[in-house]
């Protein structure tokens, strides 16, 4: 990503902000060498996930202890060569409900929105942009703690959706437009 960044001849990273605490998510965040801004909850679930030994041995132990693990758990291990690469870093901003972050003439709006997939999640809107980062927020929760009837949060998604904002960016998935979203989610419905 940072060389993607440099390649489209953008600005370096001045700020990172944290959708949410999953490791898919903030493993990577010592790498931008920037200061981190994220929910409440998202800082004390990252500082709990530095205290563990990881290793390889350390995945297959939590696996053995509770297979339900094991597909996030292999992922990390799929992920990181050598633990002792891993550095975890900290925000140094956060938040509770809401907040506005101005950098380099661009404004953000970080929005706390909770929900199934996690309850630190959150979303950040780019007014001047038209666009909206979703995270994982509609997502289910992680397989580990699924239940059953879990799925996607249809009713957030449709809470999130506004005129000024053109472009829908999850994490996992293509960019969508506004019209694509909300056919998106009368075809569901
Ligand atoms: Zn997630």
């Amino acid at each position: 990503m940072r060389h993607a960044v440099a390649a489209a001849g953008l600005p370096p990273v001045r700020r990172v902000v944290l959708t949410h605490h999953h490791w898919d998510h903030t493993w990577g965040a010592a790498a931008w060498e920037a200061p981190l801004v994220a929910h409440r909850l998202c800082a004390r679930f990252m500082a709990a996930e530095a205290l563990e030994p990881w290793s390889h041995d350390h995945l297959r132990r939590r696996i053995a202890d509770n297979p339900l693990l094991g597909p996030s758990y292999r992922a990390r291990g799929r992920a990181v060569d050598d633990f002792t690469d891993l550095t975890f870093v900290t925000p140094s901003t956060t938040f509770e409900d809401r907040l506005r972050v101005t950098e380099g003439g661009a404004t953000v709006e970080l929005v706390h929105v909770g929900g199934g997939h996690t309850p630190d999640s959150t979303v950040v809107r780019v007014p001047a942009a038209g666009v909206l980062f979703l995270g994982d927020c509609y997502y289910p929760p992680p397989h580990h703690l699924r239940r059953p009837g879990d799925g996607p949060d249809l009713d957030l998604v449709a809470s999130l959706v506004s005129d000024d904002i053109e472009w829908y960016v999850e994490s996992h998935d293509v960019p969508r437009r506004r019209a694509e979203v909300e056919e998106a989610l009368r075809a569901a419905r």
